[in-house]
């Protein structure tokens, strides 16, 4: 099938032939003209699959060509896309922007952590699309000023982790902003559909259409991934032979926590690698610019924790490291999703040590496969180390300290609690009066009885 088959407009059209793009990736090809034809979509899909244009495009072609409701205020929101992080939301911006460039639609970018005030002008010069966090959101509904009261098309990208950083009640309070779902269009991705998302989209929903794409594992199968046992205090050592030996010019590398990327990225640095920290106690200005050094090639190694790496599209992506494995195994392919992307080949790397044991396997089990091992002369593995448990920081899986922790990794669905996504993903900007939002967040946290954790701003 080709794009033309899809329905597009010629405007439409040209921006994906800009772009290089020959053929519709699978959840295009079946997104594309149900979105066209005005209707719902509840889609299974994960990054890498050209998701982002999935839905897109038929978005851009749609505001295009209808008129606003009657009843909108000038510089109403025509269309929201929600997402649970920073980066993902500048990049579907850029999307937005790059397969709208021929359309005369205007397009925005609203998420926490930067100054509140440039947003607040471009949203009074009025915007068509806008991409946004849910927090930063809400700050700008309580200060009025965002208008979604006429909102013709509303979508969720990856639902499930914005539920995963405790997003939900945010969301819901969003909902209560835009019309009714008979009123509008409504579109929701989430990577996987666990009984809160079914029970999410019911809510959000009307009538949808499934779509769903081959599942997640098989996108796994173009990359060559490959275990390497190690004790753990040599992991840095082989990852730095490993970076020298394979001439590596870019590798994302995943740690467990924040201080773990810090620290990671310090002592690869002085190995001589250019090195990165990417993790949600870094203020977006050093975000974006890690992000922009590495995607430039300046910046040979971005060590991420997995939050801060959720989303992140970077074109051609050869290696990924697991420095240390995941707790959660669908973590594990999240990850290595980052490489073999639209059809590209790429390499995963795993230094795994004796506490990760387990983890590996239930890696194994998740994927149906078991993961060559590959040895290292000078680096084999020292038998009379014993297993010592995993440990977490302070509740958070992207915690900044991994003292006084929680212990043994649970390896089952331990995810980031309410809240804790604030922290990792986005923060409200500081100063100025809270909103009712930011309060009964806060009050949320309270009790949950962890502490907040802004970053950024
Ligand atoms: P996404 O899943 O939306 O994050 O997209 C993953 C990557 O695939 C991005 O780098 C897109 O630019 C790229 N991409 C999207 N659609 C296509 C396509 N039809 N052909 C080739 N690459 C694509």
């Amino acid at each position: 099938m080709s794009f033309e088959e899809l329905g597009l407009s010629s405007e439409v059209l040209r921006a994906v032939t800009e772009q290089g793009y020959d053929n519709p990736t699978p959840i295009q090809s079946k997104a594309i003209p149900i979105v066209l034809d005005g209707k719902d979509v509840m889609a299974s899909a994960q990054t890498g699959t050209g998701k982002t244009a999935g839905f897109t495009l038929p978005l851009l072609q749609r505001l295009s060509q209808q008129e606003p409701p009657a009843s909108a205020k000038r510089g109403a929101v025509r269309a929201l896309i929600m997402t649970p992080t920073r980066e993902l939301a500048a990049q579907i911006h850029e999307s937005v922007k790059m397969y709208g460039k021929h359309l005369n639609l205007k397009s925005a970018v609203v998420f926490g952590g930067v100054s509140i005030n440039p947003q607040i002008s471009q949203l009074r010069r009025g915007v068509d699309i806008l991409i946004a966090t849910p927090g930063r959101l809400l700050d700008h509904a309580g200060q009025g000023t965002v208008d979604l009261s006429s909102l013709e098309i509303l979508v969720l990208d990856e639902a499930d982790r914005m539920l995963d950083m405790g997003f939900i009640h945010d969301v819901k309070r969003v909902l209560k902003l835009v019309p009714g779902k008979e009123e509008r269009q409504s579109l929701l991705f989430s990577a996987t559909f666990s009984a809160e998302i079914k029970q999410l989209a019911s809510t959000i929903l009307n009538s949808p259409q499934l779509v769903e794409v081959a599942p997640q594992n098989a996108t796994a199968d173009r990359i060559d991934q490959q275990v390497y046992k190690v004790d753990k205090v040599r992991k840095r050592e082989l990852l730095s032979k490993l970076i020298s030996d394979e001439d590596w010019k870019q590798v994302l590398v995943f740690t467990r926590t924040k201080h773990g990327a810090n620290r990671l990225a310090e002592q690869l640095g002085k190995d001589g690698h250019t090195s990165a920290a990417i993790h949600g106690n870094k203020s977006q200005g050093a975000r974006t610019k890690a992000l922009a050094g590495f995607k430039a090639g300046n910046v040979k190694v971005l060590v991420a924790t997995d939050i801060a790496a959720r989303g992140l599209d970077i074109d051609q992506l050869p290696n990924v490291v697991n420095f240390e494995l995941p707790n959660v195994a669908e973590d594990y392919v999240h990850r290595i999703g980052r490489t073999a992307r639209a059809g590209m080949s790429g390499k995963a790397v795993s230094l795994v040590c004796i506490d990760e044991d387990k983890l590996l396997a239930g890696i194994e089990r998740l994927i149906r496969k078991s993961l060559p091992r590959v040895d290292v002369e000078g680096f084999e593995v020292d038998p009379s180390i014993p297993a010592e448990p995993i440990r977490q920081g302070g509740g958070h899986r992207d915690a900044g300290r991994s003292r006084g922790g929680a212990g043994r990794a649970n390896g089952g669905g331990s995810r980031q609690g309410p809240g804790a996504g604030r922290g990792a993903g986005q923060s409200r900007a500081g100063g100025g009066r809270p909103s009712s939002a930011q309060a009964a967040g806060a009050k949320r946290q309270g009790a949950n009885g962890r502490r907040r954790r802004t970053t950024g701003a």
